[in-house]
């Protein structure tokens, strides 16, 4: 039975963290638990190596395929016709070798080939960063000109909250809405900065200058939040109240493509003034200046009124001496 919501009731329930990852969870189940197991919709999770979602216990490297058989059916490891004619959401994790005794090249491209979508978890998998040598570029080597769509839930490690709401939306409503490197609008679609709690103090320039030094804005330590596009300011972790910059520690752009180098900043290096958007020091002055400036012709306008109000009160008529 569907959730009883329409799409875009659903969609403010996930804005809103009003859909937490249990909540998904029953989702999913209400949906796909219908009783016969072998009509459940058809799932195939390829994991390569590195990355992943490991860090929330829900997806433990042991416990999601059990997690996930709750709601899908699973059709074993190999492209078989049979499964294949399945067309199952295909979820690609991690990177993955182009080892030809364990045919993974073949078999990706067997996988890709009847799948009806490919979501690739975690940034290994999205962006193919960092891939080692003898490692296939998924996007060239195996996706290539295939018409199949594709959504990226990028970031280090993915959320599995992320995940869960694609798979209700992709079961609910069908493709989400994506942005431009085909990450759900749904979770990325905001900046990071717009939502932190230390936007005024990004506003104001009241920034902290070392590590631990106080609570506050972490733009001078390397804060990539300014151009990271991810809903982790709101949401935070793991159903928790914190997350990097709650912390303490810059946000590192982890689902930005250019992680995490982001053109030889690193995690720490600054943004500049332009790239951040923070009024720099010297619109700040010009500013103080401009201010500065309405107060001197205030001041002016003033000693004007008084002088002349003055000078009226002393004022030698000319007329009398005529
Ligand atoms: S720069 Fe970082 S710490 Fe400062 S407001 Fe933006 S996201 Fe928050």
């Amino acid at each position: 039975m569907p959730l009883p919501v329409t799409r875009r009731e659903f969609l403010k329930l996930m804005r809103t963290g009003a859909l937490s990852l249990p909540l998904l969870s029953v989702g999913l189940e209400e949906l796909l638990a219908q009783g016969d197991p072998t009509q459940a919709e058809p799932l195939v999770w390829l994991k390569g190596h590195h990355s992943g979602i490991h860090s929330a216990p829900l997806f433990s490297a042991s416990g999601y395929p059990a997690f996930m058989s709750r709601f899908f059916r699973s059709l074993g490891n190999e492209p078989t016709s049979e499964a294949l004619a399945g067309h199952p959401i295909l979820i690609l994790e991690g990177s993955f070798s182009d080892d030809a005794l364990l045919k993974v090249h073949q078999t990706l491209n067997s996988w890709v080939s009847g799948a009806r979508v490919v979501i690739l978890l975690g940034n290994e998998a999205a962006y193919g960063n960092d891939r080692p040598e003898g490692y296939l570029d998924l996007e060239a080597e195996i996706l290539g000109d295939n018409p199949l769509p594709i959504i990226r839930i990028p970031g280090l490690p993915a959320q599995p909250r992320h995940l869960l709401g694609v798979l209700n939306h992709l079961l609910l409503y069908g493709l989400p809405d994506m942005d431009e490197f085909r990450r759900p609008t749904l979770f990325f679609e905001n900046l990071i900065c717009d939502r932190c709690a230390y936007r005024g103090a990004f506003e104001s320039g009241d920034f902290v200058k070392h590590f631990g030094q106080k609570e506050g804005c972490l733009y001078l330590l390397g804060c990539k939040g300014p151009v990271t596009r991810n809903d982790c300011a709101t949401h935070h972790w793991n159903g928790s109240n914190t997350w990097c910059v709650g912390v303490g520690s810059p946000c590192t752009g982890c689902s930005e493509p250019l992680f995490p180098t982001h053109h030889g900043l690193g995690m720490y290096g600054q943004l500049s003034h332009r790239a951040a958007g923070v009024r720099t020091g010297w619109i700040r002055h010009s500013e103080s200046l401009a201010y500065t400036a309405l107060g001197v012709t205030a001041v002016g306008l003033a000693i004007h009124g008084f002088t002349k109000h003055s000078l009226g009160q002393y004022q030698v008529d000319d007329s009398e001496e005529s």
